[in-house]
């Protein structure tokens, strides 16, 4: 033992000798006290608060106080301090009954000697449990908490809620807020995690500033933050805490001497409205932040009529994968025209799902969902196969005939696709021209590098690439000279605007599309041609192509062979 370790001794005592006795025995053994004494209930609770102490020694009796009380008080504080009682002889059952009542150890005033081999070992189990406490804290913490803010995490916000369900009898009204960081990825990759989690952290901080005690906030996940708070005047309250949310974010960040600027969105579910389970309120705000998102609004309230993951849809998603194998899917095709020469060219795949119980379902409903799920691979590879098989069918009479299949961003940053693109096409023993591909705009932007570079090798090989829906997305320039598109598919919402009532084509959009299509070389399709005078005045303003349910709707096989037949389009 170190000779003159600091030892801080509480000495609960009334009898000085006694006191003298110990702090001898105590510095023999080679400690250095630091001690009080204290001889009622009131002073020993006040040294306890006071500071911390190594050890509590006490006398059994005191005038008008005892071991037993004294060990009750020790209790009491919450502090985990030994506590020896140091006495003369009181009997064995009380010695016995105050060791059951949790002192630690007994040492009679005749064997002093005792106390110092008592002490030590009471010390060292006590760090024991200290270190067992610490880190039964941190298990708690890692199970609770985020690591890199520190803030409470999903696990926690989802025990609390069940509180405060709890708590309150009648349906206690509280707003879930998800608020999703715009930039996170950007600061992550171009500048570095280090500063990726310092923009975390700081805007955890601020959320929880912002907020102080009025409400919960939790770091559930990469740049999502949550916020649980009550809101006594319903949604005024919500929208009042979407506000401070928001507000708390807008002032740049200072990563390490770089400023970023950070934009947020936030997405609102409702208790009791929008569930009365943490879970069902968490994918209702979630759905709410990415309503928000795409309408390009910073936050949105959870609307049961938006949800896009209603049964339906998970319906959809889990009958999707199947469906291909099981032969739902089928392709109607679109005829496609010149509209210079008046005669058809080309045909468009439009694939449609016969659902065994919901019926025939659009792709509107389901392309989507076949993006998210992964499950657009498979589609598209059926659909590339099913078409070019078909073409073969037509293609023997009319030789420069082609089919255009549309296909997802998502299609396009499969590094194999390319490959599997052309050997389906060489498995038809069809030319790359034989083949179109459809890409929408808003698409593209998704992952501009990897479609200009899967494109640029088919259009090599002789594959058309067409971008579709033109002038609905934000594409920027650069990437469509980038592009080797022929074609721009202008949307039909411009060329079947609804103006009083009757369509009419938005002059000004289709013109500037034609010219800007013209000066970059490319041919204009127009589509959604539902009458002869929206044809005529495409025609008027330069179009090469166009689409339409005037000209032609999608067809099964069977009643295209029909069409062709009979269409003054069809002449060969
Ligand atoms: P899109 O590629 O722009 O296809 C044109 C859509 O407009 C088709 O809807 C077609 O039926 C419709 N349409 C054609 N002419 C007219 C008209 O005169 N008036 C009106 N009101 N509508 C017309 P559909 O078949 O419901 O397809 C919707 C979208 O689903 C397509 O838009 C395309 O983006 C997507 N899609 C269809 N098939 C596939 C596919 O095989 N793969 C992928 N990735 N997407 C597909
Ligand atoms: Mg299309
Ligand atoms: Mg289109």
């Amino acid at each position: 033992m170190t000779n003159g370790q600091a030892l801080r001794v509480l000495i609960v005592e009334h009898e000085d000798d006694d006191v003298q006795l110990a702090l001898r025995e105590l510095r023999k053994q080679g400690w250095e006290p630091d001690f009080r004494v204290v001889a009622d209930a009131e002073t020993l609770a006040a040294a306890l608060r006071e500071r911390p102490w190594d050890v509590v020694l006490s006398d059994y009796n005191l005038p008008g106080f005892d071991a037993p009380h004294a060990l009750e008080v020790v209790q009491a504080s919450g502090i985990d301090t030994p506590f020896l009682v140091v006495s003369g002889s009181v009997g064995e059952d009380r010695a016995v009954a105050i060791m059951a009542a949790g002192a630690h150890d007994f040492v009679v005033k005749d064997h002093p000697g005792r106390l110092g081999p008592a002490i030590e070992r009471e010390l060292r189990e006590v760090a024991v449990r200290r270190e067992k406490a610490r880190a039964e804290e941190a298990l708690h913490r890692l199970a609770f908490h985020s690591a890199v803010t520190g803030l409470p995490n999903r696990a926690w916000v989802e025990q609390r809620f069940a509180e405060v369900a709890a708590g309150e009898s009648d349906a206690p009204a509280h707003a879930l807020l998800l608020v999703d960081l715009h930039r996170f990825r950007d600061v992550n990759y171009s500048l570095d995690q280090r500063r990726g989690d310092d923009l975390l952290r700081q805007a955890g901080a601020r959320l929880r500033d912002a907020f102080g005690d009025r409400a919960d906030v939790c770091h559930v996940s990469g740049d999502n933050f949550l916020v649980l708070l009550p809101i006594p005047r319903g949604a005024d309250d919500a929208a009042e805490a979407v506000r401070v949310a928001l507000g708390a974010l807008t002032a740049p960040f200072d990563l390490a001497g770089v400023q970023v600027e950070v934009s947020a969105t936030a997405g609102v579910a409702l208790s009791p409205e929008h569930g009365t389970d943490f879970l069902s309120l968490l994918r209702h705000a979630d759905v709410a932040c990415w309503t928000a998102r795409r309408a390009r609004a910073a936050a949105a309230t959870y609307d049961p009529k938006l949800d896009e993951f209603t049964p339906r849809r998970l319906r959809l998603v889990a009958d999707l994968r199947r469906a291909i194998d099981l032969g739902q899917l089928v392709l109607h095709y679109q005829p496609l025209v010149d509209l210079v020469g008046r005669r058809i060219v080309g045909i468009e795949a439009l694939v449609r799902w016969k659902h065994p119980e919901l019926g025939m379902v659009p792709p509107g409903e389901f392309i989507g969902l076949a993006e998210h799920t992964g499950a657009i691979r498979p589609l598209t590879e059926w659909v590339l196969q099913a078409a070019l098989r078909d073409l073969a069918r037509w293609r023997g009479r009319r030789p420069q005939f082609f089919v255009a299949v549309n296909v997802s961003a998502r299609n396009l940053a499969e590094p194999e696709f390319a490959d599997r693109v052309l050997a389906a096409l060489a498995a038809v023993d069809a030319p790359g021209s034989a083949l179109e591909l459809e890409i929408t705009e808003s698409t593209i932007m998704e992952d501009p590098d990897a479609a200009v570079a899967t494109l640029a090798r088919l259009a090599a090989a002789g594959v058309r690439v067409a971008i579709d829906d033109f002038g609905t997305g934000y594409s920027s320039m650069t990437y469509l000279r980038r592009l080797p598109a022929r074609t721009l598919k202008i949307d039909r919402s411009f060329v079947g605007a609804q103006r009083d009532g009757s369509p009419q084509v938005d002059r000004a959009i289709v013109r500037t599309i034609v010219d800007l299509g013209h000066a970059l070389d490319v041919q204009i399709t127009a589509e959604g041609i539902e009458d002869q005078q929206t044809l005529d005045v495409l025609v008027e303003l330069g179009c090469d192509q166009g689409q339409g349910f005037f000209i032609g709707r999608p067809m099964a096989p069977p009643d295209l062979d029909r069409w062709l037949a009979d269409s003054p389009w069809a002449r060969p």
